[in-house]
């Protein structure tokens, strides 16, 4: 009996997950067109502290601010603003 009660209590939480607030992309709201790679501060809050570039999903950027960061990231990373690998 005390089983039932716990996998119904299990399916009860799983039903009601909170939904997540939606992100905004911050460029838009910014109304940049293009993002500078040599602006490393504004650039590192999407990249985790191992250097790899955070997903669309976790930032909430768009698509088409995402290309630009994902290019801005590589440039930075190639004249050494940014590492490749993180510690
Ligand atoms: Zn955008």
């Amino acid at each position: 009996m005390a089983d039932a009660v716990k996998t119904e209590e299990k399916v009860v939480v799983k039903k009601f997950r909170k939904p997540s607030k939606k992100k905004v992309c911050a460029f838009c709201v910014a109304g940049e067109k293009t993002i500078d790679y040599k602006d490393v501060a504004k650039i590192r809050k999407y990249i985790t502290e191992k250097g790899k570039i955070l997903p669309r999903r976790q930032t909430g950027v768009c698509a088409v601010h995402q290309r630009e960061l994902c290019t801005a990231i590589k440039r930075a990373r190639n004249i050494a603003l940014l590492p490749y690998v993180g510690d």
